[in-house]
């Protein structure tokens, strides 16, 4: 069998055509466009990198977006200030702390001082709540997650109801936020991590596996049931010295090459899960100014 390969570049930009459909409709509707701040602490480089494709889209969608770029050793009082007026502008509907924060700064004082209601990271407690306790309409959820249920949609057409998941990996960001939307559509999940004994005997028995470990090609293409999903969110940088000395390439979680072999569908990496995280940040940004006026 050789899989359908699940494009995430074209799910995503439907996705986005979406929102700027509904950016103008509440823009029309309420004189103001939806607005979405980022925040930014420091100098690092590959979160510079994030943050302004962030704000890119957010303009392509007719977001006002708003980046505050803080010093590396700015104190926990004044970013928690810089929150607490963001919290208060009615201009912006969705607040983006990007992380890591440096290592004098708290990440969970930080997202506890966001309005959960514009939590568009989906990362507060009170967020995570919700999510884990079934209110799923009523929270803005993670977006790498969100992303991967898209794109689940698009092969399970009918849904995934009674279907067996295996989600590998355990962090607050992916794979717990992932198994609770797996389980909330009505599958069967189990989550996997580094103490999880016969690893390869449980992703065969799943009909979807979802890869969030964070090491490359680690899982291997005969763990894999024949006609299963696959979706894999890893995003691992490698060395390539077929493209030349010192080149790098990036791969994800699973052996794509030898999973495509056995799976019914798969993601790619880049090109999978990876351009669907901005997406659903952008869906969430729209969600949470449609809640504001609601
Ligand atoms: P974390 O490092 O926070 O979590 C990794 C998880 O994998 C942990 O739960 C860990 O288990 C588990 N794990 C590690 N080793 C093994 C093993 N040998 N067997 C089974 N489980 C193992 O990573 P994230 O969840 O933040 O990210 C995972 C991957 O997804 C990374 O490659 C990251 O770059 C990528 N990512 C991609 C995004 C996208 O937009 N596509 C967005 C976010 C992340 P334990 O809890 O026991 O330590």
């Amino acid at each position: 069998m050789t899989a359908t390969i699940i494009d995430g570049k074209a799910v995503a930009a439907s996705a986005i055509e979406k929102v700027k459909a509904g950016a103008a409709a509440f823009s029309a509707a309420n004189g103001m466009p939806p607005g979405l701040a980022v925040v930014l602490v420091g100098e690092d480089a590959a979160s510079q990198v994030y943050v302004a494709s962030k704000g890119r889209m957010a303009r392509e969608c007719g977001f006002h977006s708003v980046q505050h770029t803080l010093a590396a050793d700015t104190t926990q009082d004044e970013l928690l200030a810089v929150i607490g007026t963001l919290n208060a502008d009615p201009a912006i509907h969705g607040i983006l702390v990007q992380l890591p924060l440096p290592g004098h700064l708290d990440e969970r004082t930080t997202i506890g001082a966001l309005d959960p209601a514009k939590d568009v990271d989906g990362l507060h407690d009170i967020s995570i709540g919700r999510l884990a306790s079934g209110q799923v309409d009523k929270t803005l959820v993670p977006c790498t997650p969100k992303g991967c249920m898209e794109l689940l949609e698009t092969v399970h057409t009918e849904g995934i109801s009674g279907l067996t998941a295996v989600v590998v990996g355990r962090s607050n960001l992916v794979g717990r936020p992932v198994a609770a939307l797996l389980q909330h559509a009505n599958a069967t999940v189990t989550i996997a991590h580094s103490r999880t004994r016969d690893l390869p005997a449980l992703c065969a028995s799943a009909d979807i596996v979802v890869a969030a470990i964070g090491r490359p090609e680690f899982i291997k293409g005969d763990w894999i049931k024949p006609g299963a999903t696959v979706i894999d969110v890893g995003i691992n940088r490698i060395a390539a010295p077929e493209k030349g000395e010192g080149k790098t390439r990036l791969v994800g979680d699973v052996d794509f090459t030898a999973a495509s072999e056995r799976a019914g569908a798969i993601t790619p990496v880049p090109g999978g899960v990876g351009p669907m995280t901005i997406a659903m940040l952008m869906a969430n940004t729209l969600k949470a100014a449609q809640h504001s006026v609601a």
